[in-house]
């Protein structure tokens, strides 16, 4: 049964989900217990193409909007898979096309495209720097055809999965520039060529599988022909890449929202508990219910923010306001979602626990809810700053 409106690319909806259905429960619960890599779900999304939708057909991809994009990655989730492992593809690629030089596009971006190359890794967040992204320390000193990079990243997903790293470093010390968000810069890592001379990446385990990681920067050198766009202006490029970042992550929660409410219904409609199905109570049937009406609202705002961003228009406000609407209205699904299974919601089995520890993390990453709110409140609303 349906559980809001999904008019938008039906056949790649489709599509999607006849992939996916390749990839049921008992795969991703075998993965999550080990911590594993989906490789093979990864590998079938590219060679379906689902992961190039947005770079231009020129460079190989199908050169489709955010709205296609943001079809996918809510089927992925709504059909009980996690985009997790692939989504940065997606997004990443966008600080290379707008920003890198005609070399570098035409070097990469073909083969990002087909599958040969994976830019799955998107290196920002530093432990002593949390979301003040101006302190990050990782450092970048030129020495001749080379910048030499020191420091320490953290949480860093995907780097053990991906042949490229978006990375970005300070170029001039926080106290030597006008702003604090001048002074920093993106380099494209060749993640193949650096690890074990000058990189070294740590695995760190977490609730929910997402392959993340700690990274270590001891003198790695990376040609000054891989920086992108200019010294010093890297900031402006990765926060312009939040947009799509934001709107793309929300859509997962839309799917994982629409999982859980279409679990819950199934599940309501069938336990029967004192002679009638639990969801003839309508202890049971309200919750899920108002779950359905809070994806179903946040939806809308995604939507809103996809096509803004696919028009060309300023969609800051409306990416931050919907990636906070349907995280929430996951969280608050898989938790009524939860509760409607009784004990059976603890069972891996129901693949609802996993889902359950993994539509959590969107409310702290890849930005936080009370960092969303300040964005609404001094650039929306006009109060004054606090930081
Ligand atoms: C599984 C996982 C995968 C990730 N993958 C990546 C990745 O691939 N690449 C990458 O660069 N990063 C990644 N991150 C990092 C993620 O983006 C950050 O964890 C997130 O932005 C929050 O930053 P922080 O953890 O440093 O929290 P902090 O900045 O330390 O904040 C901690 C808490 O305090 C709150 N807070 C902080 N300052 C204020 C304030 N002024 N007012 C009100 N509240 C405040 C925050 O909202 C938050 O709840 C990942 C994180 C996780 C957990």
């Amino acid at each position: 049964m349906a559980t809001a409106p999904d008019q938008s690319f039906p056949e790649i909806r489709d599509s999607v989900r006849k992939l996916c259905a390749r990839f049921p429960g008992p795969y991703w619960q075998a993965l999550d217990r080990d911590r594993i890599y989906p490789t093979e779900f990864v590998g079938a999304l590219t060679e379906s193409g689902f992961l190039s939708v947005l770079i231009p057909e020129a460079y190989g991809g199908s050169g489709l909007g955010l709205g296609a994009a943001t079809a996918i990655l809510e089927e992925v989730h709504r059909s009980g898979c996690n985009g997790g492992a692939s989504h940065a593809q997606m997004y990443t690629m966008g600080t290379l096309l707008k920003h890198g030089s005609e070399a570098q596009k035409s070097a990469y971006l073909p083969r990002i495209a087909s599958g040969e190359l994976r830019l799955q890794a998107f290196g920002v967040t530093e432990p002593g720097a949390g979301t003040d992204t101006t302190r990050i320390s990782t450092s970048a000193r030129r020495d001749g055809d080379h910048y030499v990079v020191n420091g320490q990243k953290l949480w860093i997903s995907r780097a053990e999965h991906s042949d490229l790293m978006i990375l970005l470093v300070r170029t001039t010390p926080r106290d030597q520039v006008a702003k604090p968000s001048d002074g920093m810069s993106v380099l494209l890592v060749d993640l193949r060529e650096a690890v074990g001379r000058g990189l070294t990446i740590r695995p760190v385990r977490t609730m929910l599988n997402h392959a993340t990681t700690e990274l270590f920067f001891e003198d790695l050198r990376v040609p000054v022909a891989n920086l992108i766009g200019n010294e010093g202006s890297g900031f402006r490029y990765i926060l312009d890449g939040m947009n799509a970042e934001r709107i793309l992550i929300a859509a997962e929660c839309i799917g994982d929202g629409k999982f859980f409410v279409d679990r819950a219904s199934a599940y309501a409609r069938d336990r029967e508990v004192f002679g009638r199905p639990i969801g003839q109570n309508q202890g049971v049937q309200f919750p899920i219910a108002r779950a359905h009406v809070q994806v179903a609202a946040a939806e809308l705002m995604v939507q809103r923010a996809a096509a803004l961003f696919d028009d060309g228009q300023a969609c800051g406000s409306e990416a931050n306001m919907g990636k906070m609407l349907a995280s929430e209205a996951s969280w608050a699904a898989a938790d009524v979602c939860l509760q409607v299974h009784g004990g059976f919601g603890f069972a891996e089995a129901y693949g609802v626990e996993r889902k359950f520890r993994e539509t959590r993390l969107y409310q702290v990453a890849p930005i936080s809810t009370n960092l969303i709110l300040s964005h609404v409140a001094t650039h929306v609303l006009g109060l004054p700053k606090s930081f």
